[in-house]
């Protein structure tokens, strides 16, 4: 039960090393491998379990060979929770050349639009304000998108965001890997599962 089990490529065993992470914590080790096969998965896990991580090695692993821009949307439900998630990304992506940008309400539409038109590899958004850019912003759209995240998926639908994330599924690539992580199963969540995942694992801690 190591990161090197996982055959992961060494820009990324070596951030996990600068990161101090000696070993996958369980939510990593059983997501990680189905990550990495390119399956759609469902995540229960809390925050403090990893769930960071485990989402977001398998997509820099699947970034590294592409690198293309506009590869992966991770959507969350505040602010705070999209700075933490974008900082994970930066410190796995440290060693592969990542862009990524945080896109949330409250900070100025122009200086995000412009981070937009930087072609970056990973958006890590809240729901609203991916929203007004993916109708206002030109030339920003999510037309390669590879990847979707929605973390913290029972509070993206305590914070009524359901109908953006409607919107959101229907102008973005059906052929694409979705991951969904959420810390309670609720019918409201197999209801959104039913929406935007194909044939997904269920992993849990
Ligand atoms: P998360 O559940 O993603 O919010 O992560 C909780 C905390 O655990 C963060 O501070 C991470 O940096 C840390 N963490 C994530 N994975 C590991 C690991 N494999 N070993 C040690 N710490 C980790």
């Amino acid at each position: 039960n190591s990161f090197a089990d996982l055959k992961l490529i060494p820009e990324l065993l070596e951030a996990c090393q600068g990161m101090k992470f000696d070993k996958p914590t369980p939510i990593q080790a059983e997501a990680i491998p189905y990550g990495l096969e390119g399956r759609d998965i469902i995540g229960l896990a809390q925050t403090g379990s990893g769930k960071t991580a485990a989402f977001s090695i398998p997509i820099l692993q699947a970034l590294w060979h592409a690198q293309t821009p506009y590869f992966a949307c991770v959507l969350a439900p505040t602010r705070e929770l999209a700075y933490q998630i974008r900082e994970t990304f930066d410190a796995l992506g440290s060693g592969m050349g990542l862009r990524c940008v945080t896109i949330v309400g409250g900070m100025d539409m122009m200086d995000q639009a412009r981070d937009l038109m930087r072609k970056p590899h990973v958006i890590v958004a809240t729901p609203g304000r991916l929203m007004d850019h993916l109708e206002h912003t030109k030339g920003f759209s999510l037309r390669a998108l590879k990847f979707l995240v929605m973390d913290e998926a029972d509070r993206l639908l305590d914070m009524e965001f359901g109908p953006v994330l409607d919107k959101i599924f229907k102008i973005i690539p059906r052929e694409r890997t979705t991951y969904l992580f959420s810390a309670t199963m609720t019918s409201k969540i197999e209801k959104l599962q039913r929406a935007s995942l194909t044939n997904p694992v269920r992993v849990a801690v």
